[in-house]
């Protein structure tokens, strides 16, 4: 029962993006009676849409208009970047949000506590696992163990680790809240075709259409957003699929266009009142942009592993995500199963020559791991708008700025001779581990909860702090980037906010 809304009814909150931080914010607001706006630049697919062929679906979910830096991979389509996800769902820990007090000063890092109490998290944590369907939590049991995850386990307790599972995956491993299960098809980063892994394009959205207070308008790209006189934000001007602009009147504006979006809107919004840009009266909107510490391992196993069948990624290692300095770094790092397709063994192992040929020639014996780890924030990383070159909407173009630090590469660096170990352990007749191609997957800062407005954009529910009815609602918000990959910590603060804003709501506050 989707809603339509007047562009001039200034009673809606306007959610830009419908990826997994605005669509659990617009279906959570959505499912108390707050009427909900939710513009999203790409079209709506259907599950009949999602072909198991990346190139195609790279092309229908994809996007891909021009930026300048790193490459940030994002979808634009609704659902945004859970259609490719591939949904590994762990927890950050307690000590990871207590980052400054428990690492010190890092050299040149802007690293600071968390707003955030983790017990609170932690209550926010159980509705995301609930909602996302996390396997091993709420009476579901672990994802199946495919033969890479198998291979993994048995690596790893070869080299002494202890704390392996196949749970924590956002993935259904029994039919579930009208969902099947995982069917092992191994497409899982092209989007599910059956919808067994969690995205909000066949969850959170229907559901918000379902509670009659909610449109979404695809083909809608934010602009800028505008404000009053008196410095609230009124309305978002947005891009229709022809490029006609129009603006939507708004009570409240979440922003949720993954961090190089969310930076560009925000950025771009600037005026006589706030040259800077929204919520960046101390210029810290783009700043200390984290990617987390990534890296790759392929080993050609002595027998067939057919990593290519079963889900994409199916369990974790955590026993090195703790706080040992005696490892030469601050921080930890999750070591997880990973399969990639040729062409992309093709790209990460260097393109056409000798390790291409080795590694493709012994596609199914093949065994991967993914390493995602702690990164610390830097001012230096970010994100800012090009001062001449523009894109179809004319909008400046972004540009993404990164390097990793010391502390990255050390962690780096120890991972990846520990995934060399896990499958030579195993008679690995040849391993290659590294960086792999920059990237930025695991978005997160550019506009950071903080305790004190000097240290970032937000308040404690991204609430910006220069400007009451202004969230930011993506991973933009988090802080400091804890160990593992964020998604579950960008819904369980999204499904918190939403309680918040309701309540700002009630009180008339904004
Ligand atoms: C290959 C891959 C694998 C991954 N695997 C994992 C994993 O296993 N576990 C994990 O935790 N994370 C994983 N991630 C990261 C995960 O996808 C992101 O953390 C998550 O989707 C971010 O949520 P978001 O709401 O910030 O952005 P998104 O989900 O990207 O949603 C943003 C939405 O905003 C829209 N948008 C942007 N700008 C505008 C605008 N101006 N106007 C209107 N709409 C706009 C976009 O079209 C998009 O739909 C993976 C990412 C990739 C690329
Ligand atoms: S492996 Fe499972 S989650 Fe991945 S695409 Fe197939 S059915 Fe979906």
């Amino acid at each position: 029962m989707s809603r339509r809304y007047e562009l001039n009814d200034d009673s809606v909150v306007v959610v830009i993006g419908s990826g997994a931080g605005g669509g659990t914010v617009a279906n959570e607001l959505a499912q108390k009676g707050i009427d909900v706006v939710c513009l999203e630049a790409g079209k709506r697919l259907t599950l009949a849409d999602i072909v198991n062929d990346p190139p195609t679906m790279d092309q229908r979910m994809g996007w891909h208009d021009e930026r300048i830096g790193l490459p940030v991979w994002l979808c634009k389509t609704v659902g945004g970047t859970t259609m490719r996800w591939s949904a590994v769902a762990p927890r950050f820990q307690e000590h990871e949000l207590a980052a400054l007090s428990t690492y010190g000063e890092l050299d040149d890092t802007t690293t600071i506590d968390w707003p955030v109490p983790y017990a609170e998290l932690e209550h926010y944590y159980d509705k995301a696992d609930d909602k996302m369907g996390v396997s091993g939590t709420h009476d579901t049991p672990p994802s199946a163990e495919n033969n890479n995850y198998k291979l993994l386990k048995a690596g790893a307790r070869r080299v002494g680790y202890e704390e392996i599972t196949s749970s924590r995956i956002a993935i259904n491993s029994v039919p579930r809240k009208g969902r099947p299960s995982c069917r092992q098809i191994g497409f899982c980063n092209s989007g599910c075709a059956i919808g067994a892994k969690w995205s909000t394009m066949y969850t959170e959205i229907p559901d918000a259409e379902q509670t009659g207070h909610f449109e979404l308008r695809p083909e809608a790209m934010a602009v800028r957003i505008s404000h009053d006189d008196k410095g609230h934000v009124s309305g978002v001007v947005y891009a229709d699929a022809s490029g006609g602009l129009h603006e939507q009147k708004a009570r409240a504006v979440c922003v949720a266009g993954n961090v190089v979006e969310t930076t560009r809107i925000l950025l771009n919004s600037e005026s006589a009142m706030f040259p800077h840009g929204l919520a960046n009266s101390n210029e810290q909107v783009g700043r200390n942009y984290m990617r987390h510490m990534f890296g790759f391992a392929l080993g050609i196993m002595p027998k067939p592993v057919n990593y290519h069948r079963g889900a994409r990624q199916s369990g974790i290692i955590f026993d090195e995500q703790y706080h040992k300095p005696e490892r030469g770094f601050a921080g930890g790092y999750l070591i997880e199963t990973l399969s990639l397709d040729p062409l992309n063994v093709a790209a990460f192992v260097g393109g056409w020559g000798p390790d291409n040929t080795q590694f493709n020639e012994h596609y199914t014996h093949l065994a991967g791991i993914f390493l995602t780890g702690e990164d610390p924030p830097q001012s230096s990383n970010r994100i800012y708008l090009h001062a001449e070159k523009k894109d179809q909407h004319g909008l400046p173009l972004p540009v993404i700025e990164y390097q990793g630090h010391p502390n990255t590469i050390a962690m780096r660096d120890h991972g990846l001779q520990r995934s060399r170990d896990i499958y030579e352990s195993l008679g690995a007749s040849q391993v290659w581990a590294a960086e792999g191609p920059p990237v930025g997957a695991h978005n997160m800062g550019a506009a950071r909860m903080s305790t004190n407005p000097e240290d970032g954009v937000t308040n404690a529910w991204g609430q910006a702090h220069d400007i009451d009815n202004l969230f930011v609602s993506d991973g933009s918000v988090i802080p400091t980037s804890a160990a593992g990959n964020p998604t579950l910590t960008i819904v369980a603060l999204a499904i918190r906010q939403a309680d918040y804003i309701a309540e700002q709501m009630t009180r008339k506050v904004i």
